[in-house]
């Protein structure tokens, strides 16, 4: 089999090569090329060592010379080459610190996760496949390399790799596999959270997150994401549903397009279901579980150590997503909810919204839906009118309320609040004149 890789890292190949080194493109680009994806990046192994490898580039940047990693850069174009190496010691389940660079290409993939990550390719002797790779792509299995309990006992962030692979790809795991991960998974609280939310973000994104339900059922999100579990076991007996929460929430995830912050809003929409449930007598309700649940989408996001921005888009769309479906709000009314939720934030809304009701029961699905292409309609005749939808649309300024001899200040503040709230209900008093006699008459 050919790989068409691209020019540059064919070129890196050759040139370490003709200097008497071993040379290949090697990991996931391997990988994604036999299963026809375009890879993200192109990663070199070589038996070079950095210092030699940088003696043969021009240009080269130090991005782990530790590890062993030197990328060689052509123009803004950048390839990672690294050495040959085994790791060190491990501790605590976590990767080492030290490594030793190695002369054998068979040494270096035997430290790899997985026998699909365990591949190396290059022209001249095709595919080098130690441990069967490529028979696993052709069986769809993710596989550790070696002993999967050795594996887990050394990195326990391979764990959720496994599964995140097995989202991206669709692959089942492996038997002995996935008895050690149920096994070992307690491992993952020894790993960094920022490695953890790496991939569980990649497991959310991928184009099957409902794996998520296999990492519950192996025991992996009790370790890291307990409120998943919860989830699971919360039952909805209501004629709105027809899975538990965390059955519910997975198809929500998959149903929202690819944004980190719409696909965790997705997984936390109804996070304090559980907490919030109670049953009487023949339906399961969940009164204030958005508020609360902005509360504990927080807890999460901050415990996985997000950036700001993400935790704050996602608290919004947890807080608004049960909004206008009950009666059809008026559209005077929802310029009201429309001022408190942020128009930025309208078109993430519609996106969790349609998705949530298309992950529940087909009880009034029509009608719902009908009504939320009525707030997209609202919306758009806000949009096209260009309507008053905050103080900084009113056609009145603080500077006009100081010239007309008011004093700046709370009352100001709250005269500002009253125009607004009488432009959100009549968007035609949003001109400077009415605007004006309103003030005079609210002065005298
Ligand atoms: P992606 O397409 O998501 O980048 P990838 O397979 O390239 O997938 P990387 O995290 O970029 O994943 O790692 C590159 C390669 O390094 C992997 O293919 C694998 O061979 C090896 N690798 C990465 N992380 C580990 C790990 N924790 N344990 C063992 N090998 C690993
Ligand atoms: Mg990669």
């Amino acid at each position: 089999m050919k790989i068409n890789m691209p020019e540059n890292a064919n070129r890196i190949i050759h040139t370490l090569q003709n200097a008497g080194y071993e040379a290949y493109i090697v990991g996931g680009c391997v990988r994604d090329a036999v299963l026809n994806k375009e890879p993200d990046d192109w990663d070199i192994t070589t038996s070079a060592k950095p210092m030699e490898v940088k003696a043969l580039f021009d240009r080269t940047i130090d991005t782990g010379l530790a590890h062993g990693t030197v990328t060689v850069m052509f123009g803004k174009e950048g390839y990672e080459v690294t050495t040959y190496r085994v790791d060190g010691k491990y501790e605590d389940h976590r990767r080492p610190n030290s490594v030793t660079f190695t002369s054998s290409l068979i040494e270096d993939m035997k430290r790899r996760d997985f026998t699909i990550n365990a591949m190396a390719y290059n022209d001249e002797e095709g595919i080098v496949d130690h441990f069967h790779g490529a028979e696993d792509l052709d069986k769809h299995i993710i596989r550790c390399v070696g002993e999967p309990k050795e594996r887990f006992d050394e990195d326990a962030l391979r764990i959720l790799r496994a599964l995140r692979f097995s989202a991206q790809l669709d692959f089942d795991i492996d038997e002995r596999t996935r008895e050690a991960i149920k096994n070992q998974a307690e491992f993952l609280k020894d790993i960094s959270t920022e490695r953890i939310q790496v991939e569980l973000t990649k497991l959310l994104m991928s184009d099957h997150p409902e794996r998520l339900i296999t990492a519950y059922e192996l025991g992996v999100t009790k370790v890291i994401l307990p409120e998943f579990d919860a989830m699971m076991e919360t039952p909805q007996v209501n004629k709105h549903h027809s899975y538990n929460v965390g059955e519910h929430t997975v198809k929500v995830i998959k149903e929202v397009p690819k944004d980190k912050a719409l696909r965790w809003a997705a997984l936390l929409h109804d996070v304090a279901k559980p907490a919030t449930h109670t049953n009487d007598g023949e339906w399961d309700h969940f009164y204030g579980h958005n508020e609360k649940g902005v509360e504990m989408a927080e807890d999460v996001l901050h415990r996985l150590k997000f950036d700001n921005a993400t935790i704050d888009k996602v608290k919004r769309l947890v807080f608004w997503h049960d909004y206008g479906m009950g009666e059809l709000p008026k559209i005077s009314s929802f310029r009201k909810a429309l001022n408190k939720m942020g128009s930025d934030l309208f078109c993430d809304f519609t996106h969790i919204k349609r998705a949530d009701i298309l992950a529940q029961s087909d009880y009034h699905r029509q009608d719902k839906l009908n009504k939320l292409e009525a707030l997209k309609g609202y919306y758009q005749e806000i949009l096209d009118k260009k309507q008053c939808l905050t103080i900084k649309d009113l056609a009145v300024t603080g500077k006009d309320l100081i010239d007309m001899g008011m004093k700046p200040g709370p009352q100001m503040g709250e005269l500002l609040n009253m125009l607004l709230d009488k432009v959100l209900n009549e968007p035609e008093l949003n001109e400077r004149e009415k605007l004006l006699d309103m003030v005079r008459e609210h002065i005298s």
